[in-house]
Parts: C-alpha cells; sequence; structure tokens
C-alpha cells in the first residue's frame, strides 16, 4: 500500500516513515532539518587518540546520552572498529540499546544502579556496574547470588568530585569489603576528575595523589590488583601519567577539545554538523517586527528567511540574536525570538536565496567553521550540553568527509 503524496518541493514520498531512509535518493529535499554524522572524522579522532595511549592502555568511548547527541549505535559501532575496545554508558537503557543492536563489546555502566531488577537486567544484558557503595555491593551480591551469578564490577571512588563514589579514605575497606562478597568480581577501581579541563593542575595533581594514594593501600592489604582508570578526554589530552590501564573519552570523540590550553595535543575533527533548509524567503519594510515578542524590528527594508529548525530540534532559544549561520559560505545573522520550530535570518546580502537552500548551524560551510564551542561561549554553558541537545527531533545522516 503506498500513501503518495506530492511535498510542496516536488518530492514524492510513499510514506512518512520512510522519509529519513530517502535522503539521499532525494538529495535529502525532503528535510527541513538534520545532523550530519562524519564516520570519517570519528575514526579519525578514534585514532588520534590511541596515538598518544601507550598500547597497553585501552580505550572506552564514552557513548551515554545517546553519544552525546551524535546517535550511540552508529557511534559505538564506529569507533570499536577504529580502536577503542570498550564503551561507557550513563544508564541500564543506554546498555540495552547496543547491546539490542548486536554490539558485543563490554560495557561500563558510569551511573549508579541499585534495585534487585535493574541488578538481573544488568547480568541478563552483560552489562557492567559502577559499585559506589557498600550498601550498593551488598545489594549486588544478594540479588546475584539468588540467581547464582557472577558480575565483573567496577569500583568507584570519590577522590574529589564529590559526585558519585566512596570517599578515597575509606577505599582499602571498602575494596575490603566488596572482595568478600561472593559473586561478585572487582574488575577495576576507578575516580573521576572535577577540573581536569583547568589549565591549573592543582586540584587534578590532588585528586590523582589521593587515588594512587588509595590504590596503594589497597594493593599493601593483598588485595587483588585490577584495572585502573581516572583520565576523562582533559586528562587524555594533559598528560600521559594519568592513562593507567584505560582512559574514558567522551568529547574529544566527537572531535571538540575541552579546553583551549588543550588544542594543540592531538589533531581533532568535528564528527557534529546541524543543517536545515530555508523554506520560505521574504521581504519586510523598515519598522516591521520579527518572531514573538517583536525582540527584533527592522530598521530598514530586508530579506528575511525563514528556516526550518528550532528550539525544539536542539537550537538554544537563548541564542536568538546572539547566533550566525553560514549560507553559500557566508556568515549570515540570526534575527528575532528563536521559535519552537523555525527560525529567521537576515539574509539582505543574499537577494536570490532561494526556498530549499542549505543553512549551516553547525559545522563547515567554505572557509566558514561554526563550532559548538562558539554556540557554548554565548551563552555561558560548555560544548558537552550543546551537543547533547541535538537528540530527539532531527534525523542523523551518516556521511564521510
Ligand atoms: C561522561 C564521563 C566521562 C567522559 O567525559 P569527557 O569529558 O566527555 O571526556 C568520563 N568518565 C565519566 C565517569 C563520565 O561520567
Amino acid at each position: 500500500m503506498v500513501d503518495t503524496a506530492k511535498t510542496p518541493m516536488g518530492v514524492s514520498l510513499d510514506s512518512n516513515s520512510n522519509l529519513i531512509s530517502r535522503v539521499s535518493a532525494y538529495g535529502g529535499l525532503c528535510q527541513r532539518a538534520w545532523v550530519e554524522i562524519d564516520l570519517a572524522a570519528l575514526g579519525h579522532n578514534v585514532r588520534q587518540l590511541k596515538s598518544i595511549l601507550s598500547p597497553q592502555t585501552a580505550l572506552m568511548a564514552v557513548v551515554k546520552a545517546d553519544a552525546y547527541g551524535h546517535g550511540a549505535v552508529t557511534v559505538a559501532r564506529t569507533v570499536l572498529q577504529n580502536g577503542a575496545s570498550w564503551l561507557g554508558v550513563a544508564t541500564i537503557p543506554e546498555g540495552i540499546e547496543l547491546r539490542e543492536a548486536g554490539i558485543e563489546a563490554p560495557i561500563l555502566i558510569l551511573g549508579a544502579t541499585h534495585t534487585p531488577e535493574q541488578i538481573r537486567a544488568i547480568a541478563y544484558w552483560k552489562l557492567q556496574p559502577t559499585i559506589c557503595t557498600p550498601q550498593q555491593a551488598l545489594a549486588f551480591s544478594e540479588t546475584l547470588s539468588v540467581s547464582n551469578l557472577t558480575l565483573p564490577v567496577h569500583i568507584k571512588l570519590d577522590t574529589g568530585m564529590s559526585r558519585l563514589g566512596t570517599s578515597w579514605q575509606q577505599a582499602a575497606e571498602f575494596v575490603q569489603l566488596v572482595n568478600t562478597l561472593p559473586n561478585l568480581q572487582i574488575a577495576s577501581i576507578y575516580s573521576h576528575l572535577a577540573t581536569a579541563d583547568s589549565p591549573d593542575p592543582t586540584v587534578m595533581k590532588q585528586q590523582q595523589q589521593r587515588y594512587e594514594d588509595a590504590i596503594a593501600q589497597i594493593k599493601s592489604l593483598g588485595l587483588p590488583s585490577t584495572q585502573l582508570h581516572l583520565a576523562n578526554s582533559a586528562a587524555i589530552l594533559s598528560s600521559p601519567t594519568l592513562h593507567y590501564d584505560m582512559v574514558r573519552a567522551g568529547l574529544a570523540t566527537y572531535g571538540l577539545y575541552p579546553a583551549e590550553h588543550l588544542q594543540r595535543v592531538v589533531e581533532l575533527k568535528p564528527v557534529m554538523q546541524v543543517k536545515a533548509r530555508v523554506t520560505q524567503v521574504k521581504t519586510i519594510t523598515a519598522g516591521t517586527g520579527v518572531s514573538y515578542g517583536y525582540q527584533f524590528v527592522a530598521d530598514r527594508d530586508m530579506r528575511l528567511a525563514v528556516v526550518g529548525i528550532g528550539y525544539a530540534d536542539g537550537v538554544p532559544r537563548n541564542l536568538s540574536h546572539k547566533m550566525k549561520v553560514a549560507i553559500r559560505g557566508q556568515l549570515v545573522r540570526q534575527v528575532g525570538a528563536i521559535t519552537m520550530d523555525q527560525l529567521m535570518l537576515d539574509v539582505s546580502d543574499l537577494p536570490d536565496l532561494q526556498v530549499g537552500e542549505v543553512v549551516t548551524l553547525l559545522g563547515k560551510d567554505g572557509d566558514i567553521q561554526i563550532l559548538a564551542d562558539d554556540w557554548a561561549a554565548s551563552l555561558g554553558t560548555i560544548s558537552w550540553e550543546i551537543l547533547c541537545s541535538f537528540k530527539h527531533r532531527l534525523p542523523r545522516v551518516a556521511v564521510s568527509h
């Protein structure tokens, strides 16, 4: 049964659900907005990161939050093909999504899990939990022993992040307890850094010292040696002394630098590009208000382009009037409040602009490159948050530039 419709752009679609898979067939014409995921850049970033690790150090690609908005399954497959050997997720459903896609690499759940239901799901899907407290360890042991199951577990120490984990000061005691519990096998002992992206390494060094003191104590008690890991992207780029047996790379995998002073260590390429199409072009006269609240009023006659992307797609509304986009390799300013599904541009300098032309919100167009860092700087936030906001509505199109 074919429900044929003719779109205003003259593209035949047999159903809405086929729209995404037909992007390439129709040259993407049927889409108002989309996210391009550059798998070549992703593979390049993983190989670059691997190149600064010793051969004994494993690379865990952190693919939580749908791989920072890039699409977890596609990203996971690509990073594993390029040298990552572990995957990190935040939640059980994120891990299950990867397993259901047939991905067999070890998956660490970085978040805390507690209930018998969660524990059984972790065991069933062969995920590996983080154990943060003695109570949690006991809960795991109890549920697993009922089913006669054994799980590799990863001990989390709090060395100064004040988030998950048992204080480094109680580390030996904690590890000793977990070690005596049946059905739990300690696979690694890890911690997380709070200030690795700061140019001032004082706190990071203090955390590392606490981590090493705790590990030394654990060893002195004759507890079994396990894998050690501490580094996020910033720490990976900061110093090889932070690499240990494994590193956990999130942001850098996606081609962005965690801080300006870490930019020269390896060459990373941004993986995500966000694009949309011009859906209408019009002329407005001087004095005409644009969008909700008339936050922008034209001070002269101008050409205005309407673009099919808005805050529900992941373009932060607080970027209204603050962002520039690229069309035909030229920077164009955004005007008026960004709305849920659409935004407007001042295209007075592009008088022959046509409906259907591509607007680059994030990414490269000719000599222009717009980075998530640029948006983050305008908004007073971090690039991590910008990437994560593109996850719900926009189709992702894999490309290899
Ligand atoms: C998210 C996360 C990472 C990755 O951090 P990036 O700064 O994106 O590299 C590493 N470790 C833990 C525990 C995390 O939660």
